[in-house]
């Protein structure tokens, strides 16, 4: 039994944990969340998925910032960084951890500070270095409920999708935008960019446009008309974190996450290509989410995680809806695979830990940092029993 291989499950939203001759242990049952409504330390389960780390903190004034899908793990997110609407003002779900507790490959069970050489590579080195059972966040406060704006933009041409893309890129650059979640979404062969804008006040509830004028570039980017126009003040961990839901239905799905350094003239023109020209199917879609503001604050040595300077994040999704329709789900997959090619030859492709399920986990790393998670990995799992993951190998085995 010792030989055969563990996967480790948290929330299942990748494809880790779908293995063959292994022994999977699932963390579903460890789902608690506590919440210290005086000091908002917020203890999480490391099998807990975002809905029951939102269910919690709701009505107390206080939110952990995750990702964008109640159904998500915040284990395998938090191990990989996790952007989602808070993001920009207060940085990622890895920035606020203060304590893991981890299961190590040698059997016992230890508290590790977010500060220290360990929780240095928790953060953004994945289920390298062990189960982690609990997860320890400083949350934030949400005195209000934040503005949720959500543009749609039609974009019937594939220069309109360049010049919405261009100007959106200068908007998200602009100081007045700093601490605002930013989404685009580009989804396959429709005539539409759809937009969303979280913004969040620590003074006031924002109700409305008139309440924030100086995001009124959101609303003129450079398309033709809107077709939807929506601001109103919005309930965080109900109504805004679930806002992407829409565009990730469920489906049959091959998803990669990518980053890009830039929004240049030849991203974009990849970025057109692939939504408007040769896409597999009108399912497929590309989230853009914009980096910036407090993700890249911090300096870039703090946490094993990289390109903290990326512009944006990109979800990729290419979808089919048959188990049954082996053709489309071909079709999507080797779209994924075109895009990560085509922008690679941009210069702009940075990978991340996140789904990239055909890539190495090297690739997310640089050289400096992916040689200290190694020297790490040979300390705390020197035998790679953690391995059924996006795997960083030690550095002597
Ligand atoms: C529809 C969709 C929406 C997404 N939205 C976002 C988003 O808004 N923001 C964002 O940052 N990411 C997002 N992601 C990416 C997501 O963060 C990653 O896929 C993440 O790995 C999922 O974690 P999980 O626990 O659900 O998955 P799992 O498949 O269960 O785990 C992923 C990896 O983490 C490891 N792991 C999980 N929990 C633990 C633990 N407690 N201890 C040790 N190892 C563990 C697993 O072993 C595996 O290697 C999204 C993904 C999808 C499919």
């Amino acid at each position: 039994l010792a030989s055969v291989p563990i996967a480790v499950a948290g929330g299942r939203h990748s494809h880790a944990c779908m293995v063959t001759d292994s022994i999977v242990i699932d963390l579903a049952s460890f789902d608690s969340v506590s919440v210290d409504r005086a000091t908002g330390i917020v203890e999480v389960g490391g099998g807990a998925r975002l809905c029951n780390l939102d269910a919690a903190t709701a009505s107390t004034g206080w939110a952990v910032p995750t990702g964008t899908n109640g159904d998500t793990g915040v284990g395998g997110l938090t191990l990989a960084g996790g952007w989602g609407w808070l993001a920009r003002k207060h940085g990622l779900s890895a920035d606020a951890v203060v304590e893991y507790r981890l299961a190590k490959a040698d059997g016992s069970i230890v508290d590790v500070p977010r500060q220290s050489d360990l929780g240095w590579a928790l953060a953004g080195g994945g289920g390298n270095f062990g189960i982690v059972l609990r997860f320890t966040f400083q949350a934030v406060r949400v005195p209000h409920n934040p503005l949720k704006g959500e543009v749609v933009y039609l974009a019937p041409t594939q220069a309109s999708v360049a010049a919405i893309l261009a100007a959106g890129d200068a908007v998200v650059h602009s100081p007045a935008f700093d601490d605002v979640g930013i989404a685009f979404a580009l989804p396959c062969g429709a005539p539409v960019v759809p937009t969303m804008w979280v913004k969040y006040d620590d003074e006031r509830e924002l109700t409305s446009l008139d309440d924030a004028p100086a995001l009124l570039p959101a609303t003129q980017l450079g398309g033709w008309l809107r077709l939807a126009n929506s601001w109103q003040a919005a309930e965080h961990h109900t109504t805004v974190q679930n806002m992407l839901a829409a565009v990730q239905s469920r489906s049959y799905i091959y998803e990669v996450a990518l980053s890009i350094t830039a929004m240049t003239p030849e991203v974009i023109d990849v970025l057109v290509g692939a939504t408007r020209d040769w896409y597999p199917n009108k399912e497929s879609t590309i989230v853009v989410a914009a980096l910036g503001g407090a993700i890249a604050r911090v300096p870039e040595d703090d946490a094993a995680l990289c390109h903290r300077r990326a512009s944006y994040w990109l979800i990729v999704e290419g979808k089919w809806s048959s188990p049954d329709d082996e053709a489309a789900a071909t079709a999507a997959r080797a779209w994924t695979k075109r895009l990560r090619a085509e922008l690679r030859k941009t210069g702009e492709l940075l990978e991340t830990p996140h789904t990239a399920v055909d890539a190495r986990a090297t690739a997310a790393y640089t050289p400096d940092k992916l040689a200290r998670l190694r020297e790490l990995k040979a300390t705390h799992d020197p035998t790679n029993m953690f391995r059924l993951n996006r795997n960083i190998e030690p550095a002597r085995q």
